[in-house]
């Protein structure tokens, strides 16, 4: 049985010393005996323990503020759309020449141009808590989070998938920091090994610890490698997406239910078709709206691959700043009457309710 941190009892606190009981392999990281590494995790064990009992004292009601008990289906919640570097670009709002529209609708308030690193939240209730499973957390990560989690009343981070290893897919691991040293003891990370291994470089303290300063309080992360097969994440199965992200670098888009998620593609090989096949909804990488990039779908080509994979419904994500989102939505939309293609722009903050 896996939990939920959001639910978790005292009693429950026991599990986090076992592995998930899940296919990936888990990384586990070499603590030497009575190591200072060592008592800094049993002081965060007692601390963890302080937060749980003060939870219990108080009542998982007033634990979530009744904001978690609201959610009965699964959803998912867009917590980026964006392309690597943001939207708006600071270089566009500074251009004494030239004013760039996008830009500068997306300094509005609400405004739906305003996007970050493309990321998914999915949101699934289980017996023992609703479980909220994140698709990347990027550079970004920390100003998608603090928008969107007191916005939908979010509060924990059950695991991480990760599609690649750029920098606005996991360039937010160490901001992970904020729920390990304060919601719950660890984040299971789920990653292919190529990413692993870049990770142990630029996440280096994350993967292992044991040399950090004592009293330093990183994020606390179980690292899971997955391999092009299914998984398991909280009793939800996930299909890996093999697709390229640029001449000779894969990334991986992942299925869940019937809805498959490809946020950084250049190409889809042959073999991941199949897997594509009789889906509800296709969250896919359009870029920009007239061409594609090396390492990326424009509007045109993600078109053409939805025409082929012929998705129920389909939002696009990862745009550039030469998309306006009402305008492309516009033209988008006349493509439901013409071919019967439901096709939309995705934004930052959209939640779509989900069957699993
Ligand atoms: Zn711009
Ligand atoms: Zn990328």
């Amino acid at each position: 049985m896996f939990y939920c941190a959001e639910f978790l009892t005292l009693s429950k606190m026991a599990l986090f010393a076992r592995p998930a009981p899940s296919s990936p392999i888990q990384i586990t990281r070499s603590i030497p005996s009575f190591s200072l590494t060592e008592r800094i995790s049993i002081s965060r064990f007692f601390h963890f323990k302080r937060i749980l009992q003060a939870s219990l004292r108080s009542g998982p009601a007033s634990y979530e503020s009744g904001a978690q008990a609201s959610v009965e289906q699964s959803e998912i919640i867009f917590l980026g759309t964006g392309t690597s570097e943001g939207i708006p670009r600071v270089s566009c709002l500074t251009n004494p020449i030239k004013k760039c529209p996008v830009c500068s609708k997306a300094m509005e308030p609400g405004n739906k141009n305003r996007r970050l690193n493309t990321s998914l939240l999915i949101r699934v209730p289980r017996p023992s808590g609703i479980c909220n499973i994140l698709i990347d957390a990027g550079k970004f990560f920390y100003h998608s989070a603090l928008k969107w989690f007191p916005t939908y009343g979010i509060r924990t981070i059950d695991a991480v998938v990760i599609t690649h290893s750029h920098a606005d897919a996991i360039g937010g691991l160490d901001d992970l920091r904020d729920w390990t040293n304060n919601v719950q003891p660890h984040v299971p990370i789920y990653t292919a090994e190529r990413d692993f291994e870049v990770m142990k470089k630029t996440h280096y303290y994350l993967v292992d610890n044991s040399s950090i300063i004592p009293g330093a309080a990183v994020s606390e992360l179980q690292f899971n490698i997955i391999h092009e097969r299914p998984f398991i994440v909280h009793d939800l199965q996930f299909t890996p997406l093999p697709v390229w992200h640029g001449s000779n670098y894969r990334s991986l888009g992942f299925r869940f239910g019937k809805i498959c998620y490809i946020s950084d593609v250049s190409e889809i090989p042959e073999e991941t078709y199949p897997l594509l096949e009789d889906c509800e909804l296709v969250i896919m990488d359009a870029l920009r709206p007239d061409r594609s990039s090396s390492t990326h779908f424009g509007l045109p080509k993600a078109l053409e691959e939805v025409r082929k994979i012929q998705p129920k419904r389909t939002l696009f994500t990862g745009m550039m700043h030469l998309m306006d989102h009402d305008k492309v939505n516009e033209g988008l939309i006349k493509l439901k009457e013409m071919e019967g293609l439901d096709v939309q722009l995705s934004f930052d903050g959209l939640r779509v309710p989900i069957t699993l």
